[in-house]
């Protein structure tokens, strides 16, 4: 993988970026810049047709200073170990910047779930456990679901860890089935967090976002409530949409319920009736104010980012803009909400379902809805104002403030 596209290698620039404006110390630097530890797994599996599979998976704990880890495990074919290290690293900026009281974390699976029946998939998560399970628990990592993952495959993993220990332990892992434990408001949350988040960016730059376009890439969890949100809390038009096969445009908008109903039934946005099929590159440079990553790493690169036009993108996806991406888009104005900020509602809900496990007891819906919006709108100020302080982008903004809670945690328990 080139320099450029290494998501850890990117992770760790955007870091060295911040330690410099910090004047960070350099132990605290070198120390924050590599993961704490990481287990490699080897997984053999049954195959439906009787032959067995080998596959390999890893879980990466990048700090702990705060507390617990937390990140979720995702299953994608172009799985790295650097890529797992690079979602571990964010999502430590994003416990942080949350100002939730965990730590980083992230596990994968190289695979192929297009390929793969749902009982092979629940082997192959049963095996996962059964070899990370016992660096996994409530009070030390806890994960929850990413790419390709779901909550079935939650409750599959939180299955497997309870008879591993002989007793039910729901707080392991978030995302799950509501009936197993999950939390009301964790299915969107992702979504919701980066629509207030938007909304608050509305408000800084003086802009009335009811009517105004929007575009998404990726159609899945993220993305898809993304669709609905976006029109049913900021009254967008989202003219565009796209997943891993291509996308579509219409000028109107679309029905988010009638687009999710498609992709159900043929397995992908394209073709959708009344649309005309766009590349997911034109989908990034189309001409709307809200420009929504909601797929994968490197979407947004040095060579696409000068035909950005969205006045606001929108990072519901993790590291989908390069560094060098970054610049050309502040240089020209677009207004970055940083993937570890935009898309923080996932991890705080999960945050929220782990607090309920830990009681026992169960929230409603607009209590989650409440406590998300504010955990929101104060995360987005912070990074506003230190932005706006320091003359600096958002995303090193971001970084300022989370990088300054980790190092803190860090130095309080005397370890650097
Ligand atoms: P998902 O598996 O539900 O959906 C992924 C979507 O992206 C699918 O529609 C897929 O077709 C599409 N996709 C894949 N490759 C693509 C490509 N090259 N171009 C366009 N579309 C492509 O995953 P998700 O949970 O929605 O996660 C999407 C992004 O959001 C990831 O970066 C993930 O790390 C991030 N994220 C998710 C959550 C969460 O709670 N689910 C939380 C924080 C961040």
């Amino acid at each position: 993988m080139n320099k450029e596209l290494n998501p850890f290698e990117i992770a760790q620039r955007q870091l060295d970026t911040a330690a410099e404006v910090l004047k960070l110390d350099p132990a605290m630097h070198a120390f924050l810049r590599q993961p704490l530890r990481e287990l490699h797994v080897t997984l053999p599996v049954k195959m439906d047709d009787g032959t067995v599979k080998v596959f390999q998976g890893f879980r990466v704990q990048y700090n702990d200073a705060r507390g617990p880890c937390k990140g979720g495990i995702r299953f994608h074919p172009q799985e790295t170990v650097d890529t797992v290290r690079a979602l571990a690293a964010w999502m430590t900026w994003k416990c942080a910047i949350m100002d939730l009281p965990l730590g980083g974390a992230k596990g994968g699976v190289i695979c192929n779930p297009k390929e793969m029946s749902r009982s092979e998939l629940e082997r192959l998560s049963r095996a996962y456990i059964r070899q990370v399970g016992r660096i996994l628990g409530p009070h030390t990592d806890v994960p929850a679901p990413d790419v390709y993952t779901d909550a079935q495959i939650m409750a599959w993993m939180m299955d497997e860890f309870s008879v591993m220990r002989g007793h039910n332990v729901p707080g392991m892992i978030t995302g799950k089935p509501l009936c197993l434990g999950g939390s009301c408001g964790r299915s969107d949350a992702t979504a919701r967090g980066g629509m207030y988040a938007v909304r608050e960016t509305a408000k800084v730059l003086g802009i009335d976002l009811k009517g105004k376009t929007a575009a998404i890439q990726g159609y899945g969890n993220a993305g898809m409530f993304a669709h609905q949100l976006g029109q049913e809390l900021l009254g967008l038009k989202v003219v565009a949409v796209s997943d891993s096969k291509g996308g579509i445009y219409n000028e109107q908008g679309r029905d988010p319920d009638a687009v999710a109903a498609h992709k159900g039934k043929t397995g992908s946005v394209v073709s959708f009736p009344g649309a005309k099929n766009i590349t997911n590159a034109d989908l990034l440079t189309l001409d709307v104010t809200v420009l929504f990553p909601a797929a994968l790493e490197n979407q947004i690169t040095a060579h696409n980012a000068a035909d950005v036009k969205a006045t606001i993108q929108a990072e519901l996806a993790n590291g989908p803009t390069t560094p060098e991406a970054d610049e050309i888009l502040y240089k020209n104005g677009v207004f970055v909400i940083p993937d570890f900020l935009c898309n923080g509602g996932g991890v705080t809900v999960s945050y929220f379902e782990q607090v309920q496990n830990a009681y026992n007891y169960y929230w409603p819906i607009e209590e989650v809805y409440q406590k998300l919006d504010e955990k929101m709108t104060t995360a987005f100020h912070s990074m506003h104002e230190i932005a706006q302080a320091y003359k600096v982008k958002n995303r090193v903004a971001a970084y300022l403030v989370a990088v300054s809670r980790v190092a803190e945690a860090v130095r309080m328990r005397g370890w650097v």
